[in-house]
């Protein structure tokens, strides 16, 4: 088994059960357990800011799919839930999910750079990330402790309690 942590946003078509349904979809994944879930946390977008807020979390699932398996997974969520692959870059979207780290590997290739490669500067993260792991290190980076030390939780709302 391969511990691994996905990152959930949606900004469309009603956020907080976008988020809801994709965490029940994860759970259903073969062979994969869902192990923990973080709050719900609301963030300003990143990117083109004629947009609406985000909600944001992350999950943690053990798993003995490979990493580019898990990723064919979670696109094929993301369609099902009705994500439009559009031209712009951090555009809009119904449900957007990004393996953030799987177990302790760094993987570079065309379709996966893991960890993900924005991860260690984004406060919607983050700060989900240390809720449900607090001694977690990102692979290149280091604790996430200490990369929270020097981030700003401006834009950043905790909205539901796990
Ligand atoms: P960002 O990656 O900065 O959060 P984004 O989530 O909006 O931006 P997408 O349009 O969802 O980017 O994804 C573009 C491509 O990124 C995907 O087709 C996928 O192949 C690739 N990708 C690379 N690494 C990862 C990863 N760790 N998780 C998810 N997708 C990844
Ligand atoms: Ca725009
Ligand atoms: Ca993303
Ligand atoms: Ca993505």
């Amino acid at each position: 088994m391969t511990c691994v942590y996905i990152g959930l946003g949606s900004n469309l078509d009603n956020p907080k059960s976008q988020i809801s349904r994709a965490i029940n979809a994860l759970e259903k994944l073969p062979e994969t357990e869902l192990l923990r879930c973080s709050s719900l946390y609301r963030s300003k977008p990143v990117g083109p800011d004629d947009q609406p807020d985000y909600i944001n979390a992350v999950v943690m699932l053990d798993t003995t799919l490979s990493a580019l398996t898990l990723l064919n997974h979670i696109q094929a969520i993301e369609d099902q839930q009705g994500r439009i692959r559009g031209s712009e870059r951090w555009g809009p979207r119904t449900l957007d999910l990004d393996l953030l780290l799987y177990g302790d590997e760094r993987i570079n290739n065309k379709h996966l750079t893991v960890p993900h490669q924005e991860m260690h500067k984004r406060n919607f993260v983050l700060y989900p990330l240390h809720e449900i792991s607090p001694g977690i290190s990102i692979p290149g980076y280091g604790p996430v402790e200490r990369l929270l030390e020097h981030m700003d939780s401006s834009g950043l709302e905790k909205i539901i309690s796990a």
